[in-house]
């Protein structure tokens, strides 16, 4: 009896596996750390008792932001008919009743201040409990008050989350954290130094969180369906990004595999490391310039770690996140600067920002509705013409950094002519400003380029390039709207394929029409930084490609083994394809050959 109760204490859980979309070449094995997503991710830790008056003066703030944005609210339904009007102050009056010492704000002053914990975590607890509270009660209008009670929760909570916390370095170090989604602005604030790995239940391998996973170099599998119940905190888990596989409780020898799997990727890349001085030459002697695509200033270092000629891409939009406004030009400018000056010469493509109306700090100068589908709203350089004053500040900053080193400008999102001869007129304007300020002396502008994304400009490359100095093609939007599928969701992510015959065809007109005009034209999506794409990627013309760094290496490696004749006939034939199989398979064995 003894020896099988102790049996059972001791028998460990059933492996289980799981699967998503991975990020190629990662993998780690940690522990879960759940991030409970009722309200959004929030975070949870401890405040030491000097803390403590800080956090409820957080809080505090939080409330008192909240009941503005509600006066806001309740002014604008004004313009509301009468009754819609009406129905929409008593609810605001509600929820700001609740927002003036109610039993939910002291329960949740209690709870900094007794419990020691932070203002999110404390807040999600007393939500929790009054809504347990509610369901019990039989009462129909009652019990869906608790839909107000999570509404003034979230409402606080958004403005909680506005101010940058560091709770992801309150996580134990080497943990996986397993979330419902991740944003793009909290994957930045990871380090990935104690974040072994992400998972997610929402999100596709080529949506920004995943970009911002890679570039950290943190491992992960993303749009995981369910999985969040079916993990708790402190299981062993493993990531296979490799497979877009998560196995929960592994058993040994799975466990004895991926720890030697890891130890050979380790050994593999430090072998790798010693190609970083090396050209990206072919055996016939073309050479492919390799630059890295970056979204902070603190990636410039592993970047030239990693044998970057240059930036080929710099999401600036990245200095807009984790704040509650946006950033002022002199802030723009040190980091730019910092940048530019780190390259020492090598040059920085500096891509104006791609927000949308959804991630755009609101300030009292820059207000714009929310699209209802943000991806097709206004976004890049189309929310770039409409927010003048602040595309003045990023071109103004953008044009001090360029003293500093070599430059380019580039527009996300380009889909006519007119928003390129408009951005001209603006650069003229702001350049010559900036000169009547003595800010800059040089009559140089730096040369401008477009992002070819929109299907409608890689079918106009030839007329766009004519106004413009250089193109880039970003195959990850470009993929997205050629195919109408949403990068970042996870239920269509299947579907997502740069190899579609529609895109390489639009990626075949766009090279063509930079090759006529001999200007420069890049490839900066995710495939550039795909080995097994690379021979496609030259074999079709490509001669500068831009990644994130840590793929920087092993690209060039597959640069370096490849013959132009051969890799453009298999090209060629690819592109005679009609169906998506079919190119892969052409792909695959091309790649088998080696
Ligand atoms: C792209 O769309 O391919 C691209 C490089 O830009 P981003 O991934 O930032 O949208
Ligand atoms: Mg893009």
């Amino acid at each position: 009896m003894k020896n099988n109760s102790l049996t059972r204490k001791q028998s460990p859980k059933r492996q289980k596996v799981f699967k998503g979309s991975g990020i190629s070449m990662s993998t780690a094995i940690g522990k879960a750390h759940v991030i409970n997503s009722g309200l959004g991710q929030v975070p949870k830790y401890h405040v030491s008792d000097t803390d403590v008056p800080n956090e409820l003066k957080r809080f505090r703030n939080a409330v008192a932001k909240a009941q503005k944005q509600l006066a806001r609210l309740k002014a604008k339904t004004s313009s509301l008919t009468d009754t819609t009007a009406e129905e929409l102050e008593l609810l605001l009056d509600a929820h700001a009743a609740m927002l003036v010492s109610t039993r939910m704000l002291l329960g949740i002053e209690k709870n900094i201040a007794k419990l020691n914990l932070n203002a999110e975590a404390a807040l999600e607890i007393v939500v929790e409990e009054i809504a347990r509270g509610f369901e019990k009660v039989k009462d129909a209008y009652l019990a869906a008050r608790v839909q107000d009670i999570k509404d003034v929760g979230s409402r606080i909570l958004r403005q909680l989350m506005k101010t940058p916390y560091q709770v992801y370095s309150k996580i134990p170090k080497g943990s996986i954290i397993v979330a419902q989604e991740l944003s793009p602005a909290d994957t930045a604030l990871m380090d990935p130094a104690s974040i072994a790995g992400l998972i997610t239940e929402q999100g596709g391998s080529d949506g920004h969180t995943a970009i911002m996973a890679r570039s950290l170099n943190i491992p992960a599998v993303l749009g995981v369906t369910k999985i969040l119940s079916k993990i708790s905190d402190g299981d062993t888990i493993i990531v296979d990004g490799d497979n877009g596989r998560v196995i929960v409780s592994p058993d040994h020898d799975t466990l004895e595999e991926f720890k030697r799997k890891i130890e050979a990727r380790r050994r593999l890349n430090r072998q790798l490391t010693r190609l970083r001085s090396l050209p990206a030459i072919t055996q016939d002697g073309v050479l492919v310039g390799m630059q890295a695509n970056i979204e902070l200033a603190r990636d410039v270092e592993e970047a030239i770690h990693a044998g970057a000629e240059g930036i080929g891409l710099l999401r600036t939009e990245f200095m807009f996140l984790n704040r509650s406004s946006a950033p002022t030009e002199e802030d723009q400018y040190q980091t730019l600067k910092t940048i530019v000056t780190e390259m020492s010469g090598r040059p920085v493509t500096i891509r104006t920002f791609d927000l949308s109306t959804d991630n755009l700090p609101q300030s009292k100068n820059i207000r714009t509705n929310k699209s209802s589908n943000p991806l097709l709203g206004l976004r890049a350089v189309r929310l770039s013409l409409r927010q003048q004053r602040l595309f003045e500040i990023q071109l103004s900053a953008i044009l001090r950094a360029s003293i500093h080193g070599e430059t380019r400008i580039l527009l996300p999102m380009v889909s006519s002519i007119h928003q390129v001869r408009e951005v001209k007129k603006i650069l003229r304007r702001v350049h010559s400003r900036l000169q009547k300020q003595d800010k800059i002396s040089t009559d140089k502008v730096p040369p401008l380029g477009a992002m070819i994304e929109v299907p409608g400009a890689a079918l106009i490359a030839d007329s766009i390039i004519q106004e413009v100095d250089f193109l880039a093609i970003g195959t990850n939007d470009l993929t997205m709207y050629t195919l109408a599928i949403d990068r970042e969701d996870e239920q269509v992510s299947h579907l997502f394929n740069p190899l579609h015959p529609a895109v390489l065809q639009l990626i075949q007109i766009t090279l063509q029409a930079a090759h006529r005009s001999k200007k420069p034209v890049s490839i900066c999506g995710e495939i550039a930084g795909d080995p097994r794409f690379a021979p496609l990627l030259i074999g079709l013309g490509v001669r500068e490609l831009s990644m994130t760094s840590q793929n920087l290496p092993r690209v060039k490696q597959r640069i370096r083994a490849l013959k132009t004749g051969p890799a453009t006939r298999r090209a060629m034939a690819i592109l005679d394809q009609t169906d998506e199989d079919q190119v892969q398979r052409l792909l695959d064995d091309f790649n088998d050959g080696i």
